[in-house]
């Protein structure tokens, strides 16, 4: 069967409805494996300026935090 995408990380095939694939506006990203997904985010959140960075890193924190408190609420219900 072939691939339906390549690993951008380290190229291996990615076989249909396998891996991690994202797409948003023109650009697909696509991983074998999660571990390839994070060596990417990894060198992006090294390279990407601070001020883009910084903000939306600062609100989805919070917004992460804010959904651990919720569940946690629901759980002692
Ligand atoms: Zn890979």
């Amino acid at each position: 069967m072939p691939a339906a995408y390549k690993c951008i990380v380290c190229g291996r095939s990615i076989p249909e409805g396998q891996g991690v694939i994202l797409r948003r506006g023109g650009l697909t990203l696509t991983f074998h494996s999660g571990r390839c997904a994070y060596k990417f985010f990894k060198l992006l959140f090294e390279r990407v300026s601070l001020e883009c960075l910084e903000t939306p890193s600062k609100e989805l924190i919070e917004n992460l935090k804010t959904r651990l408190k919720s569940r946690e609420r629901a759980k002692k219900i």
